[in-house]
């Protein structure tokens, strides 16, 4: 007796579950023959309203393949599933995620169809509204790198402009100092000097601005490998005279191979360098010593200096670009570490500096692992 009761509770507890679920029995031809309130819920017709109509008319289901082909499909697999289009009572498009099995007709009859309805329609807004704003992104990043390049286009012309009459100014300086400088008093000497001095630092800055501008051209990231040892003694070639005259000692650990363009790492290493010599403290020769690490999905490249440090308050600012530390006390642009800056994020890593006032810098870049050094 208990036994039987509870087989009836089962029953009945069984039967109003899947009068809850999503389910309907259609016979083959589409006429629903079974209709659960979960089905009222999800499209808005009641039972009495649904069963006798043709499954597929009621619903307006857009079939994204032939229909034909899914019964077909449904006779010779016993099953078919798939995402379909359908509409609510009050008009709403739903997106429903179904799931057919077909039940054996009895005495010949063709079989029936059970069917479970999912509502997916949410998740389709949300995907919609996601490849919207992908599209949006897509569209903003290519016009943010359209106004790059324009941008770099401009600074790109406009330093080479502004070149050439610097160039004619200097030339005339130069030849008012040799051939004329008997007819200036102290007065107009002096002056020469400061307008000749003005002139170098105008055509340094347009040098940086160009070297910044063009450090944005093109990939920067490279297919293959640069030997940052190689590119290290580039910029130490290029550096000869500065290194020379404040006495540098330069020494550097084996050296990686990097995924970037060999101009790109030449530049890093000759402006991290150049700043190591420039910002020394005073009667101390100069130290520089490059190391790098790896954690198996990039190397970070160490560039410590003994020189001046720098304040906490700078770390971030000096990779802006025209933020000097230094004001005009020391020559420079204030453009150099933007530029590395630019082309580290460009090959896909970072820059950042820790440093310790009257103890020197540690300026580190990361980038994408190559091969070890050998
Ligand atoms: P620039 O050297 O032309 O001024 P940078 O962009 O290369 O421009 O550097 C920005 C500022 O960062 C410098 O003016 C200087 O104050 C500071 N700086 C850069 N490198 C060092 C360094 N190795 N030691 C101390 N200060 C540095």
């Amino acid at each position: 007796m208990v036994d039987r009761l509870t087989q009836n509770e089962l029953q009945a507890s069984l039967a109003g579950a899947l009068n809850r679920s999503n389910i309907l029995i259609r016979r083959f031809d589409g006429t629903i023959e079974y209709w659960t309130r979960g089905c009222e819920r999800l499209y808005g017709w009641t039972e009495a309203e649904a069963l006798g109509r043709k499954s597929h008319e009621l619903l307006k289901t857009k079939f994204t393949e032939p229909f034909e082909k899914i019964q077909k499909h449904l006779l010779e697999n016993g099953s078919w599933q798939g995402d379909l289009p359908q509409q609510h009572k009050d008009g709403r498009w739903l997106l429903i995620s179904t799931e057919w099995a077909l039940l054996p007709g009895e005495n010949g009859d063709l079989p029936r169809v059970i069917s479970t309805h999912n509502d997916i329609s949410s998740r389709l807004q949300m995907e919609r509204e996601l490849d919207a704003s992908n599209q949006r992104l897509r569209q903003m990043a290519e016009e943010l790198e359209r106004s790059n390049e324009e941008l770099e286009e401009f600074a790109r012309i406009a330093s080479h402009d502004l070149s050439a009459p610097i160039t004619t100014a200097r030339w005339l300086t130069d030849l008012l100092a040799s051939r004329h400088a008997q007819q200036l008093d102290q007065e107009g000497m002096t002056c020469l000097r400061q307008i000749s001095s003005s002139l170098e630092r105008m055509s340094d800055l347009i040098d940086a601005v160009l070297a910044h501008a063009l450090a944005g051209k093109g990939a920067i990231a490279a297919q293959q490998e640069t030997d940052a040892g190689e590119a290290l003694s580039a910029a130490m070639e290029n550096l000869r005279k500065d290194i020379a005259t404040s006495g540098a000692v330069i020494e550097s650990a084996p050296l990686p191979k990097l995924f970037i363009r060999p101009q790109a790492l030449n530049q890093l290493f000759q402006n991290l360098l150049s700043n190591a010599i420039k910002y020394r403290q005073p009667n101390v020769p100069p130290r520089v010593e490059i190391s790098a690490v790896e954690d198996g999905i990039q190397w970070m490249i160490e560039v410590r200096d003994n020189g001046v440090g720098i304040e906490p308050e700078w770390f971030e600012r000096i990779f802006l670009p025209l933020q000097r530390r230094h004001g005009s006390r020391v020559k420079g642009s204030g453009i150099g570490l933007a530029t590395c800056k630019k082309i580290v994020t460009r090959a896909g890593g970072d820059i950042w500096v820790e440093s310790q006032l009257g103890v020197g810098s540690s300026f580190y870049f990361s980038l994408p692992a190559g091969q070890k050094p050998e």
